[in-house]
């Protein structure tokens, strides 16, 4: 097999730029007197999502933003988490709305999503922002995906003509990250757990993604050489560490480059999400981002 040595695509540094970049612009912002609020709906007390809550509240507050986060207990009704969702709609002060998922059992996601106002929906979820990615509209990109394309831009790699494959076929990840891809021009495949032959499909990719939540699935044998490999898999190993989808030390020798994980998607995803809320901030106040930043 020829072997490459493979660039790592160091997520963590690249959202640190993005993060100082969206800084800037709160601060530019709050010189107009706006300060972009963000308000991350947390329901019950999954632990995973614990974390990702405190660590968005905390990138929030670093950037600027005036962040509440908003603990309603597991026990609460799919009425009364719709009516919090209707008063954040009305408040002023509050640009950016983020419904962390998973809802406990018994309380379903996609009313509660369908409720919030498309330009505060700063995941990108509401059918209004999924209609404008694929219509290639202005509206609200899916954090993560959002955060996969940042990542190639910054790093130079070219998406234009080439063959991509993205294992996962969710609403959240792999199916806007498609849309993403096909956007800029790429000739896009997207898998899944009912794919045939998923290895060879996944061998046929200059960009591969994947998108899947199953450690290490994928192996040396499944990537092209030199390929481009992100991976947006977040798996709690038994010992408590975290891995990606892709065996990353099998792997990295056969990419051309790679993410880790942690320190690769995952940063990306939160950067994002405060480029939407700073993004939906000024939008609220009339400006258009580019006119909060001498260039
Ligand atoms: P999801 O909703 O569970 O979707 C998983 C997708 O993978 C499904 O489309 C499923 O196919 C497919 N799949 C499952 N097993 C497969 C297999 N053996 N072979 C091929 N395809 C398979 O998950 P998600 O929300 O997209 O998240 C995926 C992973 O990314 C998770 O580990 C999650 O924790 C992580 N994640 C990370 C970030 C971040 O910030 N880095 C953000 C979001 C998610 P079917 O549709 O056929 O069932």
């Amino acid at each position: 097999m020829e072997m490459t040595a493979s660039r790592i695509l160091d997520g963590k540094r690249v959202a640190q730029t993005i993060r100082s970049e969206v800084a800037e612009r709160v601060r530019a912002l709050r010189a107009r007197g706006v300060v972009p609020g963000l308000v991350v709906v947390l329901v019950g007390d999954d632990p995973a999502s614990q974390v990702y809550v405190k660590n968005k509240d905390k990138a929030g507050n670093e950037a600027g933003f005036a962040v509440r986060t908003v603990l309603l207990p597991a026990t609460t009704a799919q009425r009364e988490l719709l009516a919090r969702v209707d008063e954040l709609n009305r408040d002023r002060a509050v640009h950016g709305i983020l419904v962390q998922l998973p809802l406990p059992k018994g309380l379903a996601a996609e009313p509660v999503l369908e409720r919030l106002d498309p330009a505060k929906d700063v995941d990108g979820l509401t059918a209004h922002n999924v209609a404008a990615l694929w219509r290639g509209e202005d509206g609200h990109v899916p954090c993560t995906p959002a955060g996969c394309i940042e990542l190639l831009d910054r790093h130079g790699i070219g998406i234009e003509g080439k063959r991509a494959v993205v294992i996962g076929r969710s609403q959240l990840v792999g199916k806007p990250l498609a849309a993403l891809l096909l956007a800029r021009h790429a000739t896009v495949t997207i898998a899944h757990s009912r794919t045939r032959d998923l290895a060879a499909v996944a061998r046929e990719a200059e960009i591969l993604v994947a998108a899947v939540g199953r450690a290490r699935l994928v192996r040396a044998g499944w990537v092209r050489p030199g390929a481009t490999v992100l991976d947006v898999g977040i798996n709690r190993l038994e010992d408590g560490r975290l891995c990606g989808d892709v065996d990353f030390h099998e792997v990295a020798p056969v990419a051309g480059a790679i993410t880790p994980v942690p320190g690769g998607i995952g940063p990306m995803t939160i950067a994002m999400l405060l480029a939407n809320t700073v993004r939906a901030a000024a939008r609220a106040t009339g400006l258009r981002p580019d006119e909060l930043v001498e260039r």
